[in-house]
């Protein structure tokens, strides 16, 4: 049996009973097709319906392949990818959905575009399927993080279907932080990465585990995760509204001397409070976004719990 495994797949499931039968069939087909010797790491975080049994099914019929993480409870999408990365043994790693959103026939593609030297290659869809509201957020989003974090470079930074050289997923596994958004952690530490288009699909089967509040969170934590631009704003404009207040000022006791104290004008002065408490609660709240931050990296607390691994003990990598 070969111990050594060129590709990983490492796919995140959360409640995903109607897909995976035929993500199992669909993803070995083409792997089994493509001959390069490969492992699929499966993480269950903490499936609430009958995800854990069918994994646990699947495993029995491909124990040459497969290999099972059971986490302990509900951690995330990307924490549960980290829980795969922190075992994956092959020279490529690919992540995809479990949804069938991202083809597994598109793997060969990825992994063709490594083998022309790239660390990591991310997948662009082309035709992306998904409801109205979300592309509509994504859009801005995608538009607000070229301008705050110009160093992470993506088109399509949504889309989990990548694929990463091993040195690059041993780097983000080493930096631990307590939230992550690994197609942008991935590119802090790429030297060279790429895109290619892939295929999008609609999802068919399930339902997407991501409502409205999730995906602001999660933007949230893309950008104070990889930019301090929004505290920038913050000073810069503290600093130009104390500068015109000291001008409204002068202003003011200028007019004062010479016209005398004025009466009117309470309720542009209201506007003007108003406007100014506004900015100084967004404010807090993005100075408490940073903070929650550090509080839960100095919390220190596991990342994530693995209630239960199931994989091939002959298959363990030596180290
Ligand atoms: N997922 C996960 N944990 C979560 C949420 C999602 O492991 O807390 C997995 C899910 O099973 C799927 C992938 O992450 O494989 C993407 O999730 P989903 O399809 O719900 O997101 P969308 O495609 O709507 O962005
Ligand atoms: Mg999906």
């Amino acid at each position: 049996m070969k111990t050594h495994p060129e590709i990983s797949i490492v796919i995140p499931v959360h409640n995903e009973q109607e897909s995976l039968e035929t993500l199992y069939q669909r993803l070995l087909g083409v792997m089994d097709k493509y001959g390069k010797p490969y492992e699929v790491i499966l993480i269950n975080d903490g499936s609430k319906d009958k995800s854990a049994e069918i994994l646990n099914e699947l495993y029995e019929r491909r124990k040459d392949v497969l290999r099972i993480i059971h986490l302990n409870t509900n951690f995330g999408q990307h924490i549960a990818i980290m829980a795969g990365f922190e075992r994956v043994r092959g020279d490529i790693i690919v992540t995809l959905d479990a949804d069938l959103q991202n083809l597994p026939e598109d793997i060969p593609t990825l992994v063709e575009k490594m083998g022309e030297g790239y660390d990591v290659v991310g997948g662009i869809r082309a035709q992306r399927k998904d409801r109205r509201w979300r592309l509509w957020v994504s859009r801005w989003h995608n538009r607000l993080r070229a301008k705050i974090a110009p160093s992470l470079d993506m088109q399509d930074e949504g889309c989990m279907l990548r694929a990463y050289r091993r040195d690059i997923v041993d780097l983000m596994v080493k930096s631990n932080e307590a939230t992550v958004f690994i197609p942008a952690l991935a590119l802090t530490y790429a030297s060279n990465p790429t895109e290619v288009e892939v295929s999008h699909a609609e999802r068919e089967l399930g339902t997407s585990s991501y409502n409205l509040y999730r995906l602001i969170r999660y933007n949230f934590d893309l950008i104070t995760g990889f930019s301090l631009v929004p505290l920038q704003i913050f000073t810069l404009i503290g600093v130009s509204v104390s500068l015109l207040s000291t001008l409204f000022v002068f202003y003011l006791l200028i007019r004062r001397l010479i016209i005398g104290p004025e009466a009117y004008g309470l309720f542009t002065l209201f506007a003007i409070l108003f406007f100014l408490i506004g900015i100084v609660l967004m404010g807090l709240g993005i100075t408490g976004e940073y903070i929650g931050r550090i509080y839960l990296e100095v919390r220190q607390r596991p990342r994530f719990v693995v209630k239960e691994i199931k994989e091939n003990v002959n298959h363990t990598e030596e180290k």
